[in-house]
């Protein structure tokens, strides 16, 4: 009995509840909706109903309703096709509906299209970074929270839209609490003829409808099943061996329905677990009993490409188990059918800002209880569920109620000089949901106005503005102006789109030779990002046609689909910067570092001025460059075989990422804050030089045990002088 007890306080039935009485939404002719209806179309009139008559609402529905997929169609169809969203009905706009991530928006909308059994690009269509997939056919348009916020830049009362439905608000994403603060101010404007509604998988809607002038509130009943949550009793060292252990022991001992029913998904952190745990598991399945039925292990996360991470909706062969391993994108974003077992590690890969430091950084994290109640729920949508967190019930209980808005863990630097583009002057009193803390709001434009992306009275410069144009963090941005400033475009932008594309070698235990093999090949001595361009200047001469380019990246390792992202990213951004006017007023010691190139920083640094890095045949352009076209010339090459050129117009973006090597300490110190650094394993540094480099500067902190910077490379103390001399001219 004891034992029973004692099991019963470990498990615990899931409770939905909410605070506020809020409508629910059916429709009048129930008994006639057939069971395969999802909720949210069973609930169709109603829901119809309150975006006819109300100007903002907020629906709530929990995860696989139905809310993405459909509510959208019924916006279309029923109200704003109709002409029942107010205004003139001459004009008539489009319904479009933001997603936090690029996967979603981008497989919500070939669901959709498929649905309605149109062609994606035409009356349903999707915008993403870097990829448009709409046409002046378009009505339903599926977009990341990001892309929205461009087009206001644009047309600030965005005209082309009648309805804007702002799905996945409880994720709280940066570009998503900034949309809510501007089409806030937008319905003010358009009070007649805009629809806003805001979906949300959590009931705790108070927030959002407080925050939308008291917006009714309609919730979708789902018919979801309980779900059995088990604790484990003692903390978990290794998460993804629990995970492993967890799953195996499911397998053997759960029955797996004939139907399909009785999947497991496991929620993990990223690309490197997912892909380690899918070895293992696939590795012991072979160990096990023979009369153990078999399983199948998918994995899901954002950086697979679209059309593998559809195939976690295929149906697995009869008698297989569906083993789904993914981050939190299943969390809501996606919802698959026939999981009925939830693993959960309880923690997440979550970007978080250092306000001691300046700087963002990916790190673990664990989740809020409101995230784990959903990845729970998961298990529920067919029959009764079982979910197996991996954490004790007291780590349970510690947990943040909420996830914790980004806005509030985040550089704000891109988000404020977009604001600021937008007109959005004063960003100390702008209607956020959350406001940022006050801090990190001048700590961002005291950034930009180092940048020289705002003046001294916080107002957007002309090289500000030019930084708007590009969809990347303002320091990336400035770089890449210099670059042009300095005639050294291609270099710079390859440089900038190889870091800016994840995982470019994969990280497989038996590719991590190849990969290591490679990074050695191609590392120079003065840093990771010089490395990483003299791997993209080789690859980009391979030929394009044949199978040069993917047999380079099949012997080292590299992801050639990552680097086809890479390569699209490069030519986007060179696209960009073609239509963007630089002044080389902008970068202090321009025309110095033209002239004066070879001279280097101290004596110890050599260059050889024959040494040319950079001969991949191109013609480098000086188009549009202000002031600047007297020094491009046959001195501008990329620097000789250092690129010092290169590195300079690395220090115009990022030097406020900069650690000098304390030799007492031996190890790198944080120039601004001194806070201890190490050199990520990873970097060519490591294994290059045999002294350190005395000055460096990074893209990049990852934090695990100890804080590594990513992407290092030896700069001049000059350079950051000439960069940022507001700031360092004290340190010379
Ligand atoms: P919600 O937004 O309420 O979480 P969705 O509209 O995303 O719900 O999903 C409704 C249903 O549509 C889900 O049950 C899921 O099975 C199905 N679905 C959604 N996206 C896809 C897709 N890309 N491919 C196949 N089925 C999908
Ligand atoms: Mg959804």
């Amino acid at each position: 009995r004891d034992k029973q007890q004692q099991q019963a306080l470990q498990r615990s039935q899931l409770t939905h509840s909410t605070t506020r009485p809020s409508v629910k939404l059916s429709n009048e002719s129930e008994d006639a909706a057939p069971h395969r209806l999802l909720p949210v179309a069973e609930a169709r009139a109603a829901i119809v109903r309150m975006l006819t008559n109300q100007s903002a609402c907020i629906i709530v529905g929990e995860t696989g309703s139905g809310k993405t997929t459909q509510i959208p169609q019924f916006a279309w169809d029923d109200v704003v096709s109709k002409g029942l969203c107010g205004g003139d009905d001459a004009n008539v706009g489009i319904v479009g509906c933001t997603q936090p991530r690029r996967v979603a928006a981008v497989s919500i909308a070939k669901h959709v299209a498929e649905q309605r059994g149109v062609a994606l690009g035409g009356e349903v269509g999707y915008a993403v970074r870097f990829d448009d997939k709409t046409s002046h056919k378009t009505r339903i348009k599926f977009m990341t929270d990001g892309i929205l916020l461009r087009e206001i830049q644009a047309d600030p009362l965005l005209q082309k839209y009648s309805c804007i439905i702002l799905d996945e608000a409880h994720e709280r994403t940066l570009h998503g609490d900034v949309l809510f603060g501007l089409l806030k101010d937008l319905t003010r404007k358009r009070q007649k003829d805009l629809k806003i509604v805001v979906m949300s998988a959590t009931l705790n809607a108070q927030h959002f409808s407080s925050f939308w002038r008291d917006a009714p509130i309609g919730v979708v009943h789902g018919r979801s099943y309980p779900v059995t949550v088990y604790h484990t009793a003692e903390p978990q060292a290794d998460f993804v061996e629990a995970a492993i252990s967890t799953i195996l022991q499911v397998h053997c001992s759960e029955p797996l329905k004939e139907n399909g029913g009785g999947d497991i998904l496991c929620f993990l952190t990223g690309q490197e677990e997912i892909e380690d745990a899918k070895r293992v598991l696939e590795h012991r399945l072979k160990e096990l009993p023979n009369d153990t039925p078999d399983f199948q292990v998918l994995t899901l996360y954002s950086a697979m490409p679209y059309e593998q991470q559809l195939r976690v909706f295929e149906a697995s062969p009869v008698g297989v188990r569906k083993v789904i391993l993914a981050t939190n994108i299943a969390e809501t974003s996606i919802t698959v059918e026939g999981i009925k077992y939830v693993v959960d590690s309880g923690v997440v890969k979550a970007k978080s800002f250092s306000a001691k430091t300046g700087m963002e950084s990916l790190a673990e994290t664990d989740v809020s209880r409101a995230q784990a109640t959903q990845r729970a729920g998961r298990a529920g949508r067919m029959s009764a569920g079982k979910c197996y967190r991996l954490y004790t019930q007291d780590a349970y209980e510690r947990m943040a109620e909420n996830t914790t808005p980004e806005i509030t863990r985040s550089s704000l630097n891109s988000v404020i000089l977009q604001m600021k583009g937008i007109g959005i002057q004063d960003v100390e009193t702008f209607e956020f949901m959350d406001k940022p803390p006050t801090a990190a709001i001048r700590r961002a434009e005291e950034t930009l106005f180092l940048l020289g992306a705002l003046d001294r009275d916080r107002s957007i410069t002309a090289l500000g503005k030019a930084l708007t144009h590009f969809p990347i963090e303002p320091t990336a941005a400035k770089s890449i102006l210099c670059g042009k400033v300095y005639g050294i475009p291609r270099e710079v932008v390859g440089v900038i789109a190889m870091i800016a594309t994840e995982n470019i070698y994969v990280t497989s235990r038996e590719g991590k030779e190849k990969a290591d093999n490679c990074r050695r090949t191609f590392a120079k001595p003065v840093g990771d990002h010089i490395s990483y361009l003299a791997l993209f200047q080789h690859y980009m001469r391979l030929p394009r046609d044949g199978t040069h380019r993917k047999d380079f990246c099949d012997s080292n390792s590299l992801s050639h689909r990552q680097m086809l992202k890479m390569e699209d990213t490069f030519k986007q951004l060179m696209a960009i910067l073609d239509t963007v006017e630089v002044d080389a007023d902008w970068f202090h010691g321009a025309l110095e570092a033209m002239t004066l190139q070879h001279r280097g920083g101290t004596k110890s640094h050599r260059v050889d001025p024959h040494a040319r890095g950079d001969d991949d045949g191109s013609d480098r352009k000086q188009s549009s460059v202000k002031h600047g076209g007297g020094c491009g010339g046959g001195n501008a090459s990329a620097g000789g075989g250092d690129f010092e050129l290169v590195r300079r117009a690395l220090c115009h973006g990022f030097f406020m990422n900069a650690a000098y090597f304390d030799t007492k300490l031996q190890r790198y110190r944080l120039v601004i804050g001194q806070q201890p650094v190490h050199l990520h394993p990873t970097s060519a540094l490591t294994f290059q030089t045999r002294r350190k480099p005395s000055l460096v500067i990074f893209n990049n902190v990852v934090e695990t045990t100890q804080r590594y910077m990513k992407e290092v490379t030896a700069i001049h103390e000059q350079w950051l002088q000439d960069a940022a001399p507001l700031l360092y001219k004290r340190i010379a």
